[in-house]
């Protein structure tokens, strides 16, 4: 289905985003206050337009009101980022996503209304840290300050040749194994409690952090 954004500030994290989002077939409406950026992404976006996105005329002039998402891309100015989600909240904008550059940032901007909060550096940062210290967990991904989603590989002999049920992962580990990837084969997802685990299989799993840390640390 074809959705409408509008996309302030086209530094790396909003420019890779209008890309895809072009690329996706949606409309995106890219808002910078610097006119080489816009100019680069003229032939990009849908509609690019210099504009200083604090100012709440221009925001009302450009309609913004209608659009089904908001993604506030500024970068280093906080409290210009601070002001334009109040302001797109207030217009009654359904979907604001606004991106972090700290943690009292990101509380401001939940508390004044924005719907998603993002920490792009911080938590690539998570994944690629995980990734370096564990030779058994391929990938991070955090859902919410206590829960997160990881790739683990299975290296240690007592889990090969069982079942999901046998190996009791909601019980002796706190964890949804939610697919298994094997070799070149087509992911199993939510597999069966009868699937048999075998020797380097990538278990997808879901569960709080230290879950997931422990689940790793057996597997050394
Ligand atoms: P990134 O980390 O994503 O590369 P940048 O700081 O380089 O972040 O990019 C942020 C973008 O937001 C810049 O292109 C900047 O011109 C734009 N920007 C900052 N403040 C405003 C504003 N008030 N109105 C419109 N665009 C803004």
């Amino acid at each position: 289905m074809k959705q409408s954004f509008v996309i302030v500030g086209l530094g790396r994290f909003g420019g890779s985003i209008c890309r895809t989002l072009v690329e996706s077939g949606q409309e995106v409406l890219a808002i910078d206050s610097s006119e080489d950026r816009v100019n680069e992404y003229m032939n990009i976006a849908t509609h690019a337009v210099v504009a200083n996105a604090q100012d709440e005329m221009t925001l009302r002039s450009l309609g913004i009101r209608n659009f089904d998402h908001v993604i506030i891309a500024i970068g280093e100015d906080i409290q210009a980022s601070i002001l334009v989600t109040l302001m797109v909240k207030e217009m009654g904008v359904p979907n604001i996503l606004a991106k972090a550059q700290n943690e009292y940032h990101a509380r401001v901007l939940e508390k004044i209304g924005a719907d998603r909060v993002v920490h792009p550096e911080r938590d690539m940062g998570y994944r690629i840290a995980h990734n370096l210290v564990s030779r058994n967990i391929l990938d991070y991904l955090e859902l919410s300050d206590e829960f997160s989603l990881a790739e683990v590989i299975v290296t240690n002999k007592k889990f090969y040749g069982k079942t999901l049920q046998e190996l009791d992962f909601r019980q002796r580990f706190g964890l949804n194994v939610v697919a298994i990837r094997r070799g070149n084969q087509e992911p199993i997802v939510a597999p069966q409690a009868e699937e048999i685990v075998q020797q380097n299989d990538h278990l997808v799993v879901i569960g709080r952090d230290e879950d997931v840390d422990y689940l790793d640390e057996k597997m050394n």
